[in-house]
């Protein structure tokens, strides 16, 4: 039999026998140190080499890759710089925290525990500022609601004040654009000036009213107090007639009677005249009002919008062409411009009415920009006829845009009474060239347009 023997290791010795010290001297030298942290762990791992301990090896070797995989200093100044630079973003509630966050990341080593707690505490605060930041955003749009309601209220008597402020409420639902901001500060522009335009004419006209109110009431008192005093002239003369005796006594007392009379119809006439002055400054002054309401009919035809529609109208087209046009060659991005017109829309209105005509127009509008992205723009070209614009858009997209309106319109019946109508439009679509014109973008719609009519209506053509 043989004697078992106990291993070195487990006598708790080194086994020196087994110990492959200068392979693992040669692995140790090849390993790098980045940063101080590493520079200590090698240190750790020479020494228990040398003393061909295997349990700190272990050791040594375990801290030292466990500190490879972490944040080195570079990476850690890096993260400093980085922090100071959005230090101003962040606003002065959270200095504190970002200056503990940049001592730690300076410090050398970085202590791991202290910098997890930093940047859960910043996270949170973070996704809180950013929570009350959208309640704030929500919580505008609802006072702007208000406001817009409360001018439409005030200004219900002008039809065209009532459209573009329900324009604009439409307008104003989440998620907001810059587009979008820029059309409504516009909007909000042309409703401003105009409301004021309105206002002080009104103010005029009321204080005119005011005057001559005065001036009739006036007339009144005076036409009162002088047919009192006759009548009290008349009452006595009756009362000194019955108290005549004598008739050569009667003659003077009739003399004065008719004198009286002769007064009272004189003033009788003149507070007529004066009335009837009154009334026909009253009646200047109401065709004053019709044609100021007239004028103010006409000035809408200077803002952008067209009333009947809501869409832009010529002078918004220009604009809105103008901007994109500049968009489209400062991106680089392709534009599409649409003309559209409404097919056979005379027989409509010939069968049903110019009203009913009206409607239908109301109702296509709506239709083609409830089916259109935020950023396109519908314009009324003339009568029945439309412009699209279309941003980002190249031929191809815009023609299956428009043939998807077309698609929408035949799914959105439009409804006379019982009647169901089906509207169909034809329309010619054209890409921008590099320096064309929008004019002139707009002239190569038209043609493809025409094409598309000669076609048998109801289809889209591109140019
Ligand atoms: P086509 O398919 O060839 O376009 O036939 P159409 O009948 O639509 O074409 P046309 O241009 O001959 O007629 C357009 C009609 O649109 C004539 C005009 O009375 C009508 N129209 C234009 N503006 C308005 C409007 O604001 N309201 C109403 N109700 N009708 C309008
Ligand atoms: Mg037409
Ligand atoms: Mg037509």
């Amino acid at each position: 039999m043989t004697e078992m023997k106990t291993p070195p290791e487990a006598a708790g010795l080194p086994n020196a026998a087994s110990f492959p010290e200068q392979p693992l001297r040669r692995i140790a030298h090849e390993l790098s140190d980045r940063g101080p942290e590493q520079v200590r762990h090698l240190r750790s791992l020479d020494e228990a080499i040398s003393q061909r301990n295997w349990q700190d090896f272990q050791k040594a070797l375990l801290a030292y890759i466990a500190d490879e995989s972490a944040l080195t200093p570079t990476l850690a100044a890096h993260l400093a710089n980085f922090v100071e630079e959005v230090q101003s973003a962040f606003g002065d509630e959270n200095a504190g925290l970002l200056a503990d966050l940049m001592a730690v990341l300076r410090a050398i080593p970085v202590d791991r525990e202290k910098l997890q707690k930093l940047l859960t505490e910043g996270q949170n605060k973070v996704r809180a500022a950013a929570g009350k930041e959208r309640e704030v955003k929500l919580s505008l749009l609802n006072l702007l609601h208000l406001i817009i309601e409360n001018i439409s209220e005030l200004s219900l008597d002008d039809h065209w004040l009532k459209g573009q402020l329900d324009g604009l409420l439409a307008v104003i639902t989440p998620p907001l654009n810059l587009r979008h901001l820029g059309e409504m500060e516009q909007r909000l522009r042309d409703v401003m000036a105009r409301q004021g335009e309105a206002k002080g004419q009104a103010v005029k006209a009321q204080q005119e009213m005011r005057r001559m109110l005065e001036a009739f009431i006036e007339q009144l008192a005076r036409m009162n107090a002088s047919s009192a005093s006759f009548q009290g002239k008349i009452e006595q003369s009756a009362r000194e007639i019955t108290a005549v005796t004598r008739a050569e006594d009667l003659a003077p007392l009739l003399a004065d009677l008719a004198q009286t009379a002769r007064a009272m119809a004189e003033e009788t006439a003149s507070s007529r005249q004066q009335l009837q002055s009154l009334q026909e400054r009253v009646q200047a002054s109401e065709a004053e009002l019709v044609q100021l309401h007239l004028e103010l009919d006409n000035a809408s035809a200077l803002a952008r919008h067209d009333p009947l529609t809501d869409a832009l109208n010529r002078k918004g087209l220009d604009e809105a062409l103008a901007r994109e046009i500049a968009d489209m060659r400062r991106k680089n991005t392709p534009l599409s411009v649409c003309l559209l017109d409404i097919d056979n829309f005379k027989k409509l209105n010939d069968r049903l009415g110019h009203d009913v005509g009206d409607v239908a127009l109301v109702h296509f509008a709506r239709v083609i920009r409830d089916n259109l992205r935020p950023s396109d723009a519908l314009a009324r070209y003339g009568g029945e006829e439309f412009v699209i614009l279309m941003p980002d858009t190249d031929l191809e997209g815009g023609i299956k845009t428009i043939a998807r309106l077309q698609r929408a319109l035949t799914k959105a019946i439009f409804l006379s009474g019982k009647e169901k109508i089906l509207i169909t439009f034809s329309a010619g679509v054209a890409q921008l060239k590099a320096d064309e014109s929008g004019a002139e973008a707009i002239r190569r719609a038209d043609r493809a347009m025409y094409l598309a009519k000669r076609g048998g209506k109801n289809c889209v053509m591109g140019s």
